[in-house]
């Protein structure tokens, strides 16, 4: 009997559902082996019964539940509470489902401020009160899904490759655990790299990166040692799985489309902590770690829940 599926969004810009689409071909041979009984990204479900006929939030039993997005708001927690109910395995699915991603950077300020901001403090918008009528209140701030339920599977990227959606489904059909192996992007990146950066700084990540079209990947210099900020070493591996280019060589995908490694797939190991590891990475390569501006956000772009950003505490009045 085909495992029943059921898929949520919440707090997200729908890229993550893209890369359920991508998957391509190999969908069309797990297919068999799925039935899909909700996912509002292709079917017209109501909370409130499949038809809108109920009264309360409903989610299908499903054998394995897929959560992409973070919690924002008090609605999207009801939701993926619902979902561990009626799903036995819960993934979450994408970096924002994972870590926060990119929403989490709010978390720099408190909900005041972003509402001033939003609705008062912008120079494009007419000041008008916060909203309160018909919409679900917000959190305090954008949670990771296992902040707010146990998740038993995790597939970080912005968004993941398609391939790794297959494997952890294929894991999870067959009953087994899926977990991405705690190395980092750089372990799977094939560049040369010679342990000291070529000039004395940092540069602007939009700068043309020297790579040579047709040139053996061994002989293009390290992203990081040619002067760019690259997540890379403090990265999880995971979305070097392209095999058909480069001579069957694996390769990053944002190395492969000659960009540094942002992150998206997060720490590599529960308690790593990115910002202080890549100032040390920097350091290690002798480029000046507080050239990077605005470092906390940066080098927590993608991870922001789970506590690591949060609105820094207010100076005294006259305090320095
Ligand atoms: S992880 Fe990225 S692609 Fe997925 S929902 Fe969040 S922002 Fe979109
Ligand atoms: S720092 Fe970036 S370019 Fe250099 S090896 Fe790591 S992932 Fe590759
Ligand atoms: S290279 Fe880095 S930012 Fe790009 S997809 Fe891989 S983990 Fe994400």
């Amino acid at each position: 009997m085909p495992a029943k599926v059921a898929e949520e969004w919440l707090n997200i810009c729908g890229g993550c559902e893209v890369s359920i689409l991508d998957i391509g071909d190999p969908l069309l041979g797990l297919l068999p082996q799925l039935q899909f009984v909700h996912m509002p990204v292709l079917m017209d479900h109501k909370y409130f019964g499949q038809t809108g006929e109920g009264t309360t939030l409903e989610i299908p039993q499903a054998d394995v539940g897929i959560i992409s997005g973070g919690v924002r708001n008090e609605k999207e927690k009801h939701v993926a509470e619902a979902m561990r109910q009626s799903c036995k395995t819960l993934i979450a699915l994408g970096s924002c489902a994972c870590f926060g991603g990119i929403p989490a950077l709010a978390n720099m300020w408190k909900l005041e401020e972003l509402y001033e901001k939003v609705y008062r403090g912008s120079k494009t918008t007419e000041p008008a009160a916060t909203p309160n009528q018909n919409l679900p209140p917000l959190l305090d701030s954008v949670k990771a899904v296992d902040e707010v339920v146990k998740v038993d599977a995790y597939i970080p990227g912005c968004p993941t490759a398609p391939e790794i959606i297959v494997q952890a489904l294929t894991a999870v059909l067959e009953g087994k655990p899926f977990t991405l192996p705690e190395r980092s992007v750089c372990d799977d990146c094939p560049v040369k790299r010679e342990k000291k950066a070529s000039g004395g700084t940092l540069k602007r990540p939009l700068e043309d990166i020297s790579v040579k079209q047709g040139e053996p990947w061994e002989n293009t210099r390290c992203f990081m040692e040619q002067g760019y900020l690259c997540l890379g070493p403090v990265t999880r591996a995971g979305c070097a799985t392209g095999t058909e280019a480069e001579g069957h060589v694996k390769v990053p995908r944002c190395i492969k489309g000659h960009m540094p490694c942002r992150g998206c797939f997060g720490p590599i190991r529960q308690g790593a902590n990115p910002l202080v590891d890549m100032m040390g990475a920097l350091t290690s390569i002798g480029l000046d770690a507080k050239e990077v501006l605005d470092r906390r956000a940066l080098l927590n772009r993608y991870i922001g829940g789970q506590n690591r950003l949060r609105p820094l505490p207010q100076k005294p009045a006259g305090g320095r």
